[in-house]
């Protein structure tokens, strides 16, 4: 709770207006019955029309003001609560940004997305009406039950005897629905998982023209869905009459109790009106308060969700006595590394090292941590034993940006953004100028490409870049390392979609990539690589053969193995 009121700091002007002007609203609510008595007792009998004339006037006053409170609970409450809710989310956001690959491994998209969507929402909710719809409830309360002793003590006690039970009445159907809202939400996100799925899979679908197998089971989910959704609005209807007729019900009592009183003249017909009045009034807070009940909740699960991922501190990180990294990268050695997911070994004390300027190949069978020895090097992950060093320091004590600044990776699937070229070309340096940009395509043999298109670089690449081709997306990417400009380059089975004619070409633009660069080439295709300084064969986690290609040709061990596999493919 402590840590949630930290969020107001900022806007503790903006709390204590929303606050006030709440108050007041609910004080002042409590004038109209008393006015009513007022009238009735003294006004009407005397005649006195030029103070009637003025206790409407006065009347018209008060509720003008209470209109402009109102107007700025409304918008400014909302406003201490989009603010808090801005604040909120920017610090999550920041805080994923911060997060390693490790943390996305473990939690899907869709999870995280609802994190900064809806519970931010439900959080922003509840730090608007929370604390003041608490505790104006309690001041009309009390209020309330102030005027009604003043009036009749007696009657305001049995009023007040009749109302905690139905506070318990309404309470109970509250719950049951908000648990099945809440359950709802839970089939929403469910929902939604199953229309990402296939909406984004609709190509598959199509193509195996299962159509009809997802139709059905789609009909079964927004089936579950209405089900699910009926049963909370059964709940609400219970709500709804249940406390409309328990109001009715306490009125009508109040009137019997009211008219008896009344006869025995211990009562005026002012006072008695103001009774019946005020007792509607106490029906209000009521209300706010079933709101809290149902506010409550919810946004302190958003925010318990919001602490938990804030609490999870990204395990590579920069270390307290982390150095920028200002050098050329000379020499880059693995250690006696040894990397675990959970408790499977995926590299096994694994010893290389490379020079300035070398090509480097890994080759091997799939899953046998080619990509894994890769990620370790920008320490996407960090090994569990031994260590990377770079220039003899490890890499751990150089700083994350000044170590990732010094290496590009490129990717068998490339991920772009949905904007246009020249901004997904960009992504390579963000301060590149227009010149640079351009000069990043010749580099990447897209020139020819970009000419075709009417809107030239200026051209819209799709969701993910669906327009592209798998070349053209691959010749995106390179241009971005052209832009970024690495000293070192991961390429990770860049070309291994792409069919062998498209592959020759796009090699072109590799090899000019690569030029003067310290160069990882992880190659599905072996006749990519015959050129390399050097080749590693990685099987299980471990180098089981290196060398050139003659030398592990002549060995006629695995990688020769391998070599006549593919080749024996290639003549079939
Ligand atoms: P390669 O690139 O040689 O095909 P990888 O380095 O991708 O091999 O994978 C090596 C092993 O690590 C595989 O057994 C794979 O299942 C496992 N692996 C890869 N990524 C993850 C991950 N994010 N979580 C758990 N296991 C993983
Ligand atoms: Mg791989």
């Amino acid at each position: 709770m402590k840590s949630f009121f930290e969020y107001y700091k900022p806007y503790k002007g903006l709390f204590m207006l929303d606050f006030g002007s709440a108050v007041f609203v609910g004080v002042l609510e409590l004038i109209f019955p008393l006015m009513t008595s007022l009238f009735i007792d003294k006004l009407l009998p005397s005649k006195d029309w030029p103070n009637i004339v003025l206790g409407a006037i006065g009347l018209f006053l008060v509720f003008g003001f209470v209109t402009v409170l109102k107007f700025i609970v409304t918008y400014w409450g909302h406003k201490l609560g989009t603010n808090i809710e801005r604040d909120i989310r920017n610090e999550l956001y920041q805080h994923m940004q911060r997060l390693n690959f490790g943390f996305f491994d473990r939690n899907k998209t869709g999870k995280l997305m609802g994190r900064l969507t809806n519970d931010l929402m439900d959080i922003g909710e509840l730090a608007h009406h929370g604390p003041e719809e608490v505790f104006v409830a309690v001041m009309t309360v009390i209020g309330a039950l102030i005027i009604m002793l003043t009036i009749d003590v007696k009657l305001a006690l049995i009023t007040f005897c009749i109302v905690p039970l139905i506070f318990a009445l309404t309470l109970y159907f509250n719950r049951k629905m908000t648990t099945q809202f809440r359950r709802l939400f839970g089939n929403v996100s469910a929902f939604n998982d199953v229309i990402s799925e296939t909406i984004g899979g609709i190509r598959l679908v199509q193509a195996f023209t299962n159509e009809h197998y997802e139709n059905e089971r789609f009909k079964k989910t927004n089936e579950d869905f209405r089900r699910t959704k009926l049963k909370a609005y059964n709940y609400m209807s219970w709500n709804t009459s249940i406390g409309y007729i328990s109001q009715k019900f306490t009125l009508i009592i109040v009137l019997i109790l009211g008219c008896y009183f009344v006869l025995q003249n211990m009562m005026s017909y002012g006072e008695f009106v103001a009774f019946i009045m005020i007792t509607d009034i106490l029906f209000k807070p009521l209300q706010s308060i079933n709101l809290i009940i149902e506010l409550f909740p919810k946004g302190i699960a958003g925010f318990n969700n919001f602490k938990e991922i804030m609490a999870t501190e990204p395990t590579v990180k920069d270390s307290a006595h982390a150095i920028s990294f200002k050098q050329e990268p000379e020499e880059i050695v693995y250690d006696h590394v040894t990397f675990k997911y959970g408790e499977q070994t995926i590299l096994d004390n694994l010893s290389f090292s490379i020079k300035r300027g070398e090509q480097i190949a890994l080759v091997g069978p799939s899953g046998g941590g080619k990509t894994t020895i890769c990620s370790l090097l920008p320490r996407f992950y960090d090994p569990s034993h031994g260590e990377i060093t770079l220039n003899g320091q490890n890499i751990k004590d150089y700083t994350l940006s000044s170590l990732r600044k010094q290496i590009g990776i490129v990717q068998q699937d490339v991920f772009l953004f949905s904007g246009t070229l020249k901004e997904n070309i960009a992504y390579g340096n963000l301060d590149a100028t227009d010149e640079e940009i351009m000069w990043a395509v010749e580099q990447a043999q897209l020139k020819s490409f970009v000419d075709t298109l009417p809107e030239g670089i200026h051209t819209i690449v799709g969701e993910r870049g669906t327009k592209l081709s798998g070349g053209q997306k691959q010749r995106v990417s390179i241009a971005r390392m052209f832009l970024k400009n690495p000293p070192i380059i991961i390429l990770d089975e860049a070309t291994s979609a792409l069919d062998v004619e498209t592959e020759n070409r796009i090699q072109a633009a590799f090899k000019r990539l690569s030029e003067g660069r310290t160069t990882l080439t992880i190659a599905h295709r072996l006749s990519t690589i015959r050129d390399v300084d050097r080749i590693l064969f990685i099987e299980n986690g471990r180098i089981v053969e290196s060398g050139s290609h003659d030398e592990l040709i002549a060995q006629q061990g695995k990688y020769y193995q391998l070599q006549q596999a593919q080749y024996a493919q290639v003549m079939s």
